[in-house]
């Protein structure tokens, strides 16, 4: 597994707004431990329809409040361009500079609506209204999207939001870099130069990361999850297993190239940290 390094690496931690004045108070902290890590930015996401408009404003706002730089997600899915416009209005108002623009899952169930139906449209339209007032990042699927018709066509559609004006891709965690080394490859013989940075699923407690992977299609290696589910109840092997696991990818995909790392930190510091130890960065 190799490529080629083309660009300069960044580093980003991944939060979700929190729902009460503990987990507020709570990510205060974990935002001061992991800023001493000196991370690129914080992105913080947003529920798909708006459900999460207000809060993820506000622990934006907070990351900026404390010195740090800020990138809230942004989702297109049941939203009008009027309420779209209305919210990077804000973000603009509010000094920020940097998005994740996707299209957000609506909760099962849920009649999707809205005016914009994919992640290109969105960037599309941002760059519309804000020109390029924003760095505009995007997702990107190395096991491909689970609704994607073919692997084909997920990488096309990954093309079509770069041509629409995107900067940078985060990917969805995975565990074999194998598959992150092939979709780079692919993405660069398709003429896609932006860089791709990986993102990484430390692992915390087993039935949390199955529910997660289930829901969004990322594959946990088999002899991974044996060992996972085999420890049962003993947080302290699955958490010292995962650390091994998880240091070791990211030193994979260091040497082969990648140009950076996002962690989804779960509103946590600890494991992010101790991977961070372990790679000497
Ligand atoms: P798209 O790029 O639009 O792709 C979605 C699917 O549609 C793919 O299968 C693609 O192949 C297909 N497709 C694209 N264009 C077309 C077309 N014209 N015709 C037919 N098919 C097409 N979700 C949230 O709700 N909130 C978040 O904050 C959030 N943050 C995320 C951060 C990262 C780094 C990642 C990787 C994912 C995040 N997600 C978030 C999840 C994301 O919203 C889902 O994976 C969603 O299903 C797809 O979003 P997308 O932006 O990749 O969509």
């Amino acid at each position: 597994m190799q490529f080629q390094q083309q660009h300069p690496r960044t580093y980003s931690f991944e939060f979700f707004p929190p729902n009460t004045p503990e987990g507020v108070e709570k990510l205060r902290t974990v935002t001061q431990e992991l800023a001493r890590l000196k991370p690129k930015f914080f992105s913080v996401t947003y529920g798909a329809g708006g459900s999460t408009q207000e809060r993820t404003l506000k622990a934006v706002l907070d990351v900026r409040a404390a010195g740090h730089a800020a990138a809230p997600h942004i989702s297109c899915i049941g939203s009008t361009r009027a309420g779209l416009r209305e919210i990077l209005q804000q973000y603009k108002d509010n000094g920020i500079q940097h998005l994740v623009a996707l299209r957000g899952d609506l909760p099962s169930g849920t009649a999707a609506g809205g005016e914009l139906h994919y992640a290109n449209e969105l960037v599309a339209f941002i760059r519309q209204e804000f020109g390029r007032q924003f760095f505009i990042e995007v997702a990107a699927y190395p096991e491909y999207h689970p609704q994607a018709k073919s692997a084909h066509d997920d990488l096309l559609a990954f093309k079509r939001k770069v041509e629409a004006g995107a900067d940078a891709a985060i990917t969805q965690y995975f565990y074999n870099p194998d598959c992150y080394a092939h979709f780079v490859n692919e993405c660069e013989k398709m003429g896609i130069t932006i860089p791709i940075v990986p993102g990484i699923m430390p692992i915390g407690r087993f039935s949390q990361l199955a529910r997660f992977s289930d829901a969004c299609g990322a594959e946990i290696p088999r002899w991974i999850r044996k060992k996972l589910e085999g420890y049962g109840d003993d947080t302290d092997s699955i958490r010292a297993f995962g650390l091994d696991v998880v240091t070791h990818l990211c030193e994979q995909l260091l040497h082969a190239g990648a140009p950076g790392l996002h962690f989804y930190t779960m509103n946590q510091a600890e494991l992010t940290t101790e991977i961070w130890r372990r790679l000497g960065l």
